[in-house]
């Protein structure tokens, strides 16, 4: 096989030697944790993404944890999400003791639909089951319709977390994903695959003082140092106080300068995330294929180059999933809707709950899309599934 027809993962960081250079430095430096890249880090993205605060974290599954817990989530509550996501989206509500339950997407955009959840807020309101903490998530990239979920949120009373994971560097109603406008906390990750990355990593920001200090709190195990804010006399300088169950969450310099360099290129990576859609679109306009939507008052960060099979075939539908793998292009389905997953099935979700996600899980196609990407490596995508499609 020559270089240019070796596998094609669907997504995957790139390092440049300022990233690497980063990173040396902190390795050369007193601090690998707890030191001042971590506060410059959060500094940097809440400037970038216009909200008051940041909290960085070592994933975004923490960052969602610790969100529910600072917005109250406990045992009897509910959280909702949407089925088409990551586990995270789910699972946080979970570590509460929360019950989850889901909201339908709607099928162009693969979001959670805006009409589903008023309907099952409408349903729930009656019997006295409405959720405390409501998980909308910017799939690929691409921002729910956050002011319609804001209203909504404000009707019923609900707390709004936006999963971010997919969307740093996008835009809403040209305000930047992230400044918090329509929800009380974001939450961003920075896994390898994602748009930036730390390695592993997450930061939830908040316009909210009291959310971001009970954040910060609850990732490095309860504890305050701000002699302010005991509950007892200090006993002396070498003081400090746990004063509610944290975790050991935090994020390490060593990431957070890698996450620092890398936030510099972040408007380049989403401007090529978006020019190799555009290319797919043209590439792809005739084939059996519809691409995701997004509306437009949004620019997505495309962490994702989702399409959709036009034959509501599942069986042709691994047929090309099949084929593309066997030709060394990395298609991923994301996701499996999260309630057919065997953990939530034994929590009572079933086939037929969430039909538009199911549907949805039938024919997507995550391809290949990110900035290592070759314009040639983008034609041979499309050729190979061509092929596969008019075999
Ligand atoms: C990746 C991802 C997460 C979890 O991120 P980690 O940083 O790996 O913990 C959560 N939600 C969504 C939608 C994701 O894609």
């Amino acid at each position: 096989m020559s270089h240019s027809e070796s596998f094609l993962p669907y997504g995957r960081q790139t390092i440049s030697k300022n990233d690497i250079d980063a990173v040396v430095e902190v390795l050369r430096s007193p601090f690998l944790t707890q030191g001042p890249a971590v506060l410059a880090f959060e500094q940097a993205i809440a400037e970038k993404v216009g909200a008051a605060h940041g909290v960085a974290v070592n994933s975004a599954t923490s960052a969602l944890h610790i969100a529910c817990l600072a917005l109250g989530l406990g045992p009897g509550d509910r959280l909702w999400t949407s089925p088409i996501t990551f586990v995270a989206s789910a699972n946080c509500g979970r570590y509460c003791q929360a019950e989850i339950d889901f909201v339908d997407i709607e099928p162009t955009t693969g979001l959670m639909s805006v009409k589903a959840l008023k309907t099952k807020l409408e349903a729930s309101e009656q019997k006295g089951t409405l959720p405390k903490v409501v998980v909308p998530v910017h799939l690929s990239g691409t921002s729910c319709d956050m002011a319609a979920i804001g209203a909504l949120a404000d009707r019923y009373g609900f707390a709004v977390l936006e999963d971010a994971s997919h969307a740093i560097g996008g835009r809403y109603k040209d305000e930047p994903i992230g400044n918090c406008s329509h929800c009380a906390i974001t939450v961003f990750s920075f896994h390898p695959v994602k748009i930036i990355t730390t390695g592993e990593g997450g930061l939830a920001t908040t316009n909210s003082f009291r959310l971001a200090q009970q954040m910060a709190e609850l990732r490095s195990h309860g504890i305050t140092k701000d002699i302010q804010r005991f509950e007892r006399p200090a006993p002396g300088p070498w003081s400090y106080e746990q004063q509610s169950l944290g975790f050991n969450y935090r994020m390490t310099d060593l990431q957070a300068a890698l996450g620092l360099s890398q936030l510099q290129k972040l408007d380049e990576v989403v401007t090529e995330r978006n020019r190799q859609w555009q290319r797919y679109r043209e590439l792809l306009s005739d084939l059996p294929v519809n691409l995701l939507t997004v509306p437009e008052d949004v620019l997505s960060s495309f962490h994702l180059g989702v399409i959709r099979l036009t034959d509501p075939d599942p069986d042709h539908h691994r047929y090309i999933f099949e084929g593309l793998r066997n030709m060394g292009i990395g298609v991923q389905l994301h996701y499996t809707p999260v309630h057919l997953q065997p953990y939530f099935r034994k929590l009572g979700f079933k086939e037929g709950d969430f039909p538009a996600a199911e549907a949805y899980a039938t024919n997507a196609i995550s391809l290949p899309l990110h900035p290592g990407l070759t314009n040639h490596d983008q034609q041979r995508v499309v050729n190979t599934l061509a092929s596969l499609l008019k075999a």
